[in-house]
């Protein structure tokens, strides 16, 4: 192995920036800091692949690690000028873990390693302070008891609050010196009964352990759910930094905190955190104590404030976008302990990248590459209800940590939350405070609320990133949690009752509050001004960005003139998908649907046909007009004709009843008609039966039908370019016969109207033959749109709706890296989609193509079509935003690729040129 260990201290470091895959985000940002002349305390950082070693190792450090690691930590005593485990004045040492992506709080850190009963009374006399160094002592027993022997760390707070208690008082920080002994002999205590053996006084030995759990931690259950639901890979493994220590619980003029260069919440730039005087590490986040806004500091500790801005601004330009730092302040002066680019809401995302153009931090490409398609996803989520809200008593309110609307059942146990969210409830989870094993079930719930907390604690932060509306330190609650309630004042809210949770205002309300579309929606709907909307203007002119980034377009898959009307609000440049049959199930076209198909002649069914004409002339006409000469998709006719017909069993009862009745005769008669033709059109597998294009070839009247209504729409509405899509073929021949059905009638339509309009016709790909056989079909077709949820379908021969009973086990079991119904399957899926580009486009050059399954508004599966070469592809309108961001960053990711391409191809050549010179 290359070298294990990395050093950092006094302005020099052996890591740099780069090297966040062998150091870790936090290893690589300490070595960068102390380049950068920062004060950091120093430390080592034993890398990755050591972690990966390890775990080959049956989770054993590697030969070599032991030696190598006293080596360094020589170099470190010297450079502090103490040494661990020192009675007199013993260096004191965090031990912290750091992946290369981070995973805030999922894995363990360890700090005031070094302390043991000796060490102890040394730090004491040296610092003249009793109270902080028997602090430092319980505190480091506790946390190496829960990360290192697995012993909760609540079993040590606990007694922590039957001290306080006992001693009549509130705050930690009104604990003496003797309690703080007093702890510190407890804490051994009940360590050796848990554990079996006595606290470790050795401090090589503490640290070795330490270390191996830090290594472990990447593999602890929370850190493995947070990696499943950031698509983070098992195997990176996580470095390991061993840091001195500095104290923020040295007294009044010390502390410790975090903050953001800009608010994570909104994006505002302003200065943005918390911190607590006389307090160590964690104590913001875990929520312990109610921290203060990091204002308060300029005021208490003014240089300490000061410094700390001019430290964070730089790293924010260096860096180049919102930072999340961890600062602790020992007896007035300023340590920085970590670094990375801040977590942050859609909000926050799209109004930061923005501003930080204007500023010119980064460059418009930049910004669009930089916020994720699920962030612009946020923005277009619901919130609730303006006028409805006012009908919902507000109970309590809290800080308004992450922002968005959330109502559902109350539950109190993160299982619980998973469980009932699989049997298809709403939860939103309510709970004293969130720890990082909560993780499952946050994701699981649709919002989060604590009682205690600050908007740096851990559902805050995690609320943020998840994009899941989170009201934390809402001390106007009590949740009982082991009770499965909470309080509110007077109120109690017990399991399974509604509440609605307002992240961006902080509100907590009782019952089931309404919701209504996003502010974005609103506004391009024109329900609401531009001017009233905080977000809208930066939304805006971020989506120009995008727009002007891509090459790909984006339609949208609408059957009604109202989806369609968002739809082009929305961005569409076209219609993709109008789903015709969407239009029969209307309650006034039912019966006339039914008619139809339940036709004996062919006058009958002629005759039915004729009065839905009228209909789905008017519905053409409303997304004719909604799109205003944008292209629209049609496809014909698609699923079996039974999905308009009752149900077989739900006729026999209805028979039976009407002939035990005595029901007159024709009426039964007439049942007993339907059920026979129901029984007619039953087919065993539906969805390869009598379906598609078979349905129009076996009776062409349904397409000649809607073939009139397109074209009449067409010429009615002036402007208008229809594309007539024949689904689910499978041989060119099947598409002749449509496609002269459809010019038939559109010639017949022009004569009558002397008038023409311009049209086109092509075809589904959603069948494997179809793909394989596209350059035969393209002859015909004069454009291709894939259906990939068919052609997924049939590729795989997986039925979508079947595939919940085992899909989610192929992911989990990694049969499958993914389910192929959300992101496409690149691997044969994918190989169909670009055999039929390559081969369509060879007999019909320029040939239009497009994709409108459910992928064309999944971020990775819009990748795979900007890279196969489509046209575009066609989404739900909601899902526009993300489909144009996604073609955008494709398109630069592109780009990016291709100008490193051409710069390795000219160093190449340079250097053949110059090898040849050589010569
Ligand atoms: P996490 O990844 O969970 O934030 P960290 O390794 O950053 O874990 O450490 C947890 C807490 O301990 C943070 O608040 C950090 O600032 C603090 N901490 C870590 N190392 C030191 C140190 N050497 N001196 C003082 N505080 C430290
Ligand atoms: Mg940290
Ligand atoms: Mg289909």
């Amino acid at each position: 192995m290359a070298k294990l260990i990395y050093f950092f201290g006094n302005g020099k470091a052996e890591g740099k920036g780069g090297m966040k895959a062998l150091l870790g985000g936090k290893g690589a940002v300490l070595a960068e800091m102390t380049h950068a002349g920062i004060e950091v305390p120093p430390g080592f950082t034993i890398t990755t692949e050591v972690c990966i070693a390890f775990y080959k190792n049956r989770r054993k450090a590697p030969p070599g690690l032991d030696t190598e690691m006293r080596k360094h930590l020589k170099k470190l005593e010297k450079s502090v000028g103490k040494r661990l485990g020192d009675p007199q004045d013993p260096l004191l040492v965090s031990v912290r873990s750091g992946a290369m992506v981070s995973m805030p709080g999922m894995m363990d850190t360890i700090l005031n390693l070094g302390l043991n009963d000796l060490s102890v009374v040394g730090l004491s006399t040296k610092t003249n302070n009793e109270r902080f160094s028997y602090d430092c002592y319980r505190r480091f027993i506790m946390m190496f008891a829960d990360v290192v022997m697995g012993v909760d760390k609540k079993e040590f707070e606990k007694l922590l609050e039957e001290r306080k208690s006992a001693r009549g008082i509130e705050s930690d920080l009104d604990l003496n010196s003797d309690d703080m002994k007093w702890l510190s002999n407890r804490f051994q205590v009940h360590y050796k009964e848990r554990v079996g053996s006595p606290f470790p006084q050795e401090p090589l030995k503490q640290l070795a352990l330490a270390r191996d759990a830090v290594f472990s931690s990447w593999d602890t259950p929370r850190a493995v759910e947070y990696r499943r639901l950031n698509k983070i890979s098992d195997d990176l493994g996580t470095a390991c930094s061993v840091q001195a220590m500095v104290f923020g619980n040295l007294g009044q003029n010390s502390g410790t905190g975090v903050g953001f260069t800009r608010d994570p919440g909104t994006g505002e730039k302003k200065f943005y955190g918390e911190f607590l005087l006389n307090a160590q590490g964690e104590d913001v986040v875990a929520g312990v104590r109610t921290p203060e806004p990091i204002a308060a500091l300029q005021k208490i500790l003014p240089k300490s404030y000061a410094q700390l801005k001019q430290i964070t601004t730089r790293l924010e330009k260096y860096y180049r976008d919102m930072q999340d730092f961890e600062f602790t302040i020992q007896e007035g002066r300023l340590y920085m302990l970590q670094t990375r680019v801040g977590k942050r809401t859609g909000r926050a995302a799209v109004r930061s990248a923005v501003d930080m153009v204007r500023e010119k931090l980064i460059s418009q490409e930049e910004a669009v590459a930089r916020v994720l398609p699920d962030q612009i996803d946020q923005l277009l989520h619901p919130v609730f209800d303006i006028e409805k809200r006012r009908d919902f008593p507000i109970v309590a309110k809290g800080l308004n940590a992450s922002p968005g609307a959330a109502s559902g059942r109350a539950v109190f146990d993160p299982a619980r939350a998973v469980e009932m969210t699989e049997k298809g409830e709403r939860v939103v989870l309510v709970r004293a405070e969130t720890s990082p094993d909560d993780i499952a079930g946050m994701a699981a719930a649709r919002g989060v609320l604590t009682a205690t907390g600050g908007m740096t604690s851990h559902a805050a932060v995690v609320g943020r990133q998840m994009g899941k509306p989170s009201v934390v330190g809402c001390a106007e609650i009590r949740v009982e949690e082991e009770n499965s309630r909470f309080r509110a004042g007077s109120q109690v809210v017990s399991e399974g009752e509604y509440i609605s949770i307002d992240g961006t205002t902080g509100e907590v309300m009782l019952g089931d509050v309404p919701v209504s579309d996003s502010e974005i929606v609103q506004v391009v709907q024109g329900r609401l001004s531009a001017k009233s909307s905080e977000i809208y203007p930066y939304f805006d002119k971020f989506m120009k960005w995008v727009d002007k980034a891509r090459t790909l377009k984006v339609r949208a898959n609408a059957d009604t003139p109202k989806d369609a009307h968002l739809a082009a609000a929305l961005g569409a440049q076209g219609i993709g998908l109008c789903r015709t049959e969407h239009m029969f199930f209307a309650p006034d076209r039912l019966p006339l649907m039914q008619k139809m198909i339940l036709a004996e002649t062919e006058e009958e069914r002629d005759k039915a046909l004729q009065e839905l004409l009228p209909l789905q002339r008017e519905d053409f006409r409303g997304l004719f007009d909604a799109l205003a000469g944008k292209p629209v998709t049609i496809r014909t006719l698609d699923p079996p004709l039974h999905e308009f017909l009752p149900r077989k069993e739900e006729l026999m009862v209805e028979l039976e009843r009407l002939k035990s009745g005595g029901g007159l005769d024709d009426v039964v008669a007439k049942k007993k008609k339907l059920l026979e033709r129901v029984e007619d059109l039953h087919e065993s597998n539906p969805m390869l039966g009598l379906r598609g294009c078979r349905l129009g070839i076996s009776l062409p009247a349904i397409t000649r039908m809607q073939a009139q209504a397109i074209m009449e729409a067409a010429l009615d509405a002036g402007r208008a370019v229809p594309e007539i899509m024949i689904p689910l073929i499978s041989d060119v021949a099947e598409l002749r016969n449509q496609k002269r059905v459809v010019n038939e009638v559109a010639k017949e339509v022009f004569t009558r109207r002397k008038k023409k309009v311009k049209y086109m016709v092509g075809t589904m790909i959603e069948i494997p033959r179809a793909a394989l056989t596209a350059g035969d079909i393209a002859e015909e077709a004069e454009f291709f749109s894939f259906g990939t949820n068919d052609l997924t379908q049939t590729t795989f021969g997986i039925s979508r709706d079947d595939s919940g009973k085992f899909l989610p086990l192929y992911v989990s079991e990694k049969i499958l890296s993914n389910d192929p119904f959300v992101a496409i399957d690149r691997i044969g899926v994918g190989r169909l989609l670009r055999l039929a580009v390559a081969e369509g486009r060879n007999t019909r050059p320029g040939m239009k193509i497009g994709i409108c399954g459910e992928h064309g508004g999944e971020p990775s599966s819009v990748e795979f079509c900007h890279n196969s070469g489509l046209d575009y592809v066609s989404c739900s309108p909601y899902r526009l935003p993300i489909a144009r961001l996604a073609a955008a960053q494709a398109a630069i990711a592109e780009s990016l690729a291709n100008g490193k391409k051409k710069k390795k191809a000219k160093s190449k050549t340079a250097s053949r040129k110059k090898g040849r010179r050589k010569k």
